[in-house]
């Protein structure tokens, strides 16, 4: 059967926190932009109840601008997000509503003019020379093929790497171990001044894992300060009771729940799988299913065991398992765990990071969290070091296992996927590889559209 061709600038595979902007900032400077997605919306994990953290760092300075805050202030300016609010836990935390987010992301693709296909999956790659001639997409039994300039993968799993036989690693080093996904839900009929009181009366719920390194402050006072704006964090001691005595339906040693703009509402972080690699379907289907049914069990235990929960509903489980890791593919530079620890901003740093490491353990039901300052994205990491006209952006960028632990949190993918945008668009008008694009020209072009380099 013959192919329906397109022949675009930027072919952008993949809609979250790395594609999202991508596409936005290369549309935006003139380049004529495709915008895959197989879901039906737009926004990966953007879509799935999660807080955005990390627009500040651990002494509450701005490390993330540009597009990242423009998305932010519109959905303010909806009343449908918070202020960055300062956490001695996760640096800061800005909550949102993500229906509104996904509404107001539609918006600013049309008035970018950017041509969106949704329900389409990347399902072929064809290579010539060295770089990728053109990729073939499928939907509802269609089967198009788009040619472009540059493409750029940003679904998450690298799914266009993957396909083009680019080189890739997973896990932690040495033991391939990867983090856990997560299948989110919400729960409404939650009394949280009940829960928040309960916790200034037992302080030692909110005492940390050993691995845990938090600031001072992260206590009920913090909470209560911040009632309805908050990410919890607690209830240990409950939970190793529970899993002593044979109670626990999920593999973790700490709840986490998410406050929403609705009263009475938070989003749960609380189901866990182990041994799952998300870039395999068969995988994926065990933890959507595990998910579904661990999802239930908490919502019994949580009824009887956390004080405010006594009467909590399930009102929705989100529409798919958010993948922490999976691969991650080789760039022209890497970013490493020493550079995040140093604090490394290169001349060739076309955004910042500065969440902490946060490693869910894939091995075991802790976490590890350590502080770290602001490092630099630098740009050769979203340049793939084998395909010339090939960019990653968001999770897939070439890093290791610990800077993937810390970069991975949404706005510092989203100034990730923005850099990438810009690069692509010069690379598609100057008719070179986004490699051979000056970091320096990307950087001017950042800073001039509000983006925090420094
Ligand atoms: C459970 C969990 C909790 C987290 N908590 C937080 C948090 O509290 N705050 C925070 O800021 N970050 C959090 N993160 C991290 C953050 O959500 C991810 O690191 C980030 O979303 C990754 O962005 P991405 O664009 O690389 O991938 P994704 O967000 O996964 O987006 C990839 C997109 O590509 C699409 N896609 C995939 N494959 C294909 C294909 N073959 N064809 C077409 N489209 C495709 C997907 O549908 C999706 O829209 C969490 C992650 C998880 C999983």
């Amino acid at each position: 059967m013959k192919l329906e061709q397109m022949e675009y600038d930027v072919a952008v595979i993949g809609s979250g926190p790395g594609g999202l902007p991508a596409a936005l900032a290369a549309a935006r400077m003139g380049a004529k932009v495709l915008l895959v997605e197989q879901n039906g919306f737009l926004g990966g994990n953007l879509t799935i109840g999660l807080p955005l953290l990390g627009y500040l760092d651990k002494d509450g300075n701005q490390v993330i601008g540009g597009i990242a805050q423009e998305l932010v202030d519109t959905l303010r300016d909806r009343g449908a997000a918070t202020e960055h609010i300062p956490c001695p836990m996760h640096n800061s935390v800005t909550i949102y509503d993500h229906e509104i987010f996904k509404i107001a992301a539609f918006e600013k693709c049309l008035e970018a003019g950017i041509s969106l296909l949704l329900h389409t999956q990347i399902v072929d790659a064809d290579l010539e020379n060295g770089s990728l001639r053109a990729v073939t997409l499928f939907g509802k039994g269609r089967r198009m093929e788009v040619s472009a300039r540059v493409f750029v993968d940003a679904t998450g799993d690298g799914d266009v790497g993957y396909l083009a036989g680019a080189s890739y690693e997973k896990g932690r080093e040495g033991s391939g171990v990867l983090q856990p996904p997560t299948l989110m839900c919400t729960l409404t009929g939650v009394e949280l001044e009940k829960t928040i009181r309960y916790l200034e009366d037992h302080p030692e719920q909110m005492e940390p894992g050993p691995s845990v390194e938090i600031y001072p402050g992260y206590d009920g006072g913090y909470l209560r300060a911040n009632l309805h704006h908050h990410v919890l964090v607690g209830f240990r001691r409950l939970f190793l009771k529970l899993k002593a005595e044979g109670r626990l339906p999920v593999d973790r040693d700490t709840m986490i729940y998410i406050s929403t703009l609705a009263p009475g509402t938070v989003n749960i972080n609380c189901t866990r799988h182990l041994g799952i690699d998300g870039s395999d379907v068969k995988d994926l289907t065990r933890a959507e299913v595990e998910g579904h049914l661990q999802n239930y069990a908490l919502l019994e235990m949580f009824r009887k065991e956390i004080p405010g929960f006594e009467s909590c509903r399930l009102a929705r489980i989100y529409p798919f398992v958010g993948v922490r890791e999976s691969r991650r593919f080789r760039g022209i530079s890497r970013l490493t765990e020493e550079d995040v620890e140093a604090g490394r901003i290169g001349d060739d740093a076309v955004g910042l990071g500065s969440y902490i490491i946060d490693i869910h353990d894939g091995g075991g039901s802790g976490t590890i969290v350590r502080k770290v300052k602001p490092y630099g994205i630098p740009y050769g990491m979203t340049c793939s070091c084998e395909i010339s006209n090939l960019m990653f952006s968001g999770r897939c960028a070439s890093m290791d296992a610990v800077a993937l632990s810390s970069l991975r949190v949404m706005p510092s993918l989203m100034a990730m996927g923005e850099a990438v945008g810009v690069g692509a668009a010069l690379a598609a008008r100057q008719q070179c590889s986004p490699g051979q694009v000056k970091a320096e020209r990307v950087r001017e072009i950042l800073a001039g559209n509000g983006a925090i380099l420094r």
